[in-house]
């Protein structure tokens, strides 16, 4: 009986900026899917885009992964680390007739495009290199250095069977032998240089191929911005007489104006949200609701996920990047949240912005008390914030709340204050209670003065529970100034 092959999925970032949230979301399917079957995910990071990859962009996408929770069973692999055997893999295709080398400088490639396109022609390569029964080739010039490509086949179709787009066929007559081997690239320092120098650096889909099959990947969850390059990896696959992964190809996320989510209009980074204040499971589950579907579930945990990620209701159509969703969904996580756990999220958050630190046990009072009412940490920072920067009521709240009528009961008020014997929610409540009784005012004329003077806006959570947060001196240094 021939055992079935453990399941194995990667994700495969291009180190030229942060995470994005597309490829986030399609590590969270690859992971998801790794983990239901019992399998293994990879990580490999694609980083032969020499000249726009960097070890910060390495750096920031580790973080995230880690952020999310997405662990994996291997990697970080490098590509750059294992050129040598890109290359012995192109020699074996050279010998057996699937690649060969080719000369052609730019200069020719770009007189090869200008005359196609004057005849009207899509542009391609003319094959001018590559080597056919009873054709001449050229002589090889002097002081070229030549790519490599691949013999793609002329003519048939390549088709395979998208797990979320369904059947797809590409003619092999609509794509060019593609290069997958070019000379080392200026620039270069130290150990790359000289891996680079003896054996070439090999292109994303050549790459990519040789990586999945050593690397015994099943399942390849990736962007559809790459269903033109597959036909090309199916080709090398079928000429390494390597086996085919299964293929998952997930449609764009498009921001609120119906365009791909771009850098240019809003945040499109991971990093962007952990700083903004969302939760990391929060995140997940937003990310994985977008483009897939368990029945009508809308909050679930990554347990849950695990369970349900079958590879099946992804969604072929674009999702749309949904902002207030996303807020919806963080403030359910946020409500339930742990406070220890929030209030050194808090704490981050009010270091970020250069405030006075807080102690623990207000900081989780005060996440207690206010969870309820934010979306994200970082507008917990803004309520907690108040406790340890002064704060501006404004012109209008002072006249507005704090009137001729008040006055008098503030000062009794600061006064029994001045006097609790215990700071707590119980002795301010009390103290206001016989505030009121004494000066004969309701709790509607009081409690808004109250908060314009302390905490410098109208609305709050119940005062005494708010003014128990506080420092005394803080409030009764606030309360001076009625
Ligand atoms: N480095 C490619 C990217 O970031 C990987 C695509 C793939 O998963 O094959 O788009």
């Amino acid at each position: 009986m021939s055992q079935r092959p453990t399941i194995r999925t990667r994700i495969a970032p291009s180190p030229t900026g942060f995470l994005h949230l597309g490829t986030a979301r399609t590590a969270l399917y690859s992971w998801a899917y790794a983990r239901h079957h019992g399998g293994q995910f990879v990580l490999r990071i694609e980083d032969t885009d020499v000249a726009r990859s960097t070890q910060d962009s390495v750096d920031q996408i580790l973080a995230s992964m880690r952020w999310l929770g997405l662990d994996y069973d291997e990697g970080p692999i490098y590509q750059m680390q294992r050129l040598a055997r890109y290359h012995a893999v192109v020699q074996q295709m050279i010998a057996q007739g699937h690649a060969y080398p080719c000369w052609c400088t730019p200069q020719e490639l770009d007189a090869m495009r200008e005359a196609q396109r004057e005849r009207g022609e899509k542009t391609h390569y003319d094959g001018r290199w590559r080597p056919e029964p009873g054709k001449v080739l050229p002589a090889p010039p002097a002081g070229v250095k030549p790519v490599v490509r691949f013999c793609n086949p002329a003519d048939g179709e390549v088709v395979w069977d998208d797990l979320v787009k369904g059947p797809i066929s590409i003619a092999n007559r609509e794509i060019d032998d593609l290069i997958i081997l070019r000379p080392a690239p200026e620039g270069l320092e130290g150990e790359a240089a000289e891996q680079a120098a003896a054996f070439g650096v090999p292109t994303y889909n050549f790459a990519v191929v040789v990586d999945d099959w050593d690397m015994a990947i099943t399942h390849v969850f990736r962007g559809d911005e790459h269903i033109n390059n597959t036909p090309w990896q199916i080709n090398i696959y079928r000429a390494l007489g390597a086996p085919l992964p299964q293929f998952g190809h997930c449609p764009v996320i498009l921001d609120d104006t119906g365009q791909k989510l771009s850098k240019r209009r809003g945040a499109v980074s991971v990093t962007a949200y952990e700083e903004a204040g969302y939760l990391p499971e929060a995140m997940l589950n937003y990310l994985a609701r977008l483009g897939w579907s368990h029945g009508d579930a809308e909050l679930f945990s990554r347990e849950q996920m695990v369970a349900w990620f079958d590879g099946s209701h992804l969604s072929r159509s674009p999702a749309q990047w949904d902002k207030a969703k996303l807020s919806w969904v963080n403030a359910q996580y946020l409500k339930q949240a742990d406070d220890t756990r929030l209030a050194g999220l808090v704490a981050e958050q009010m270091a970020r912005r250069g405030q006075p630190a807080l102690d623990a046990a207000r900081l989780q009072a005060g996440c207690a008390l206010f969870k309820d009412r934010c979306t994200t940490t970082l507008e917990l920072a803004d309520w907690l914030g108040m406790l340890v920067v002064p704060v501006q009521p404004s012109a209008d709240d002072l006249a507005a709340h704090v009137t001729h009528a008040v006055r008098p009961a503030l000062q009794t008020l600061r006064d029994r204050l001045a006097e609790l014997a215990v700071w707590d929610k119980a002795s301010i409540a009390a103290a206001m209670k016989e505030t009121l009784a004494a000066h004969q005012l309701k709790m509607p004329q009081l409690a808004p003065a109250l908060r314009v003077l302390v905490c410098g806006r109208v609305q709050t959570p119940s005062i005494d529970a708010v003014l128990a947060l506080f420092e005394r001196d803080t409030v009764l240094q606030r309360m001076a100034s009625a």
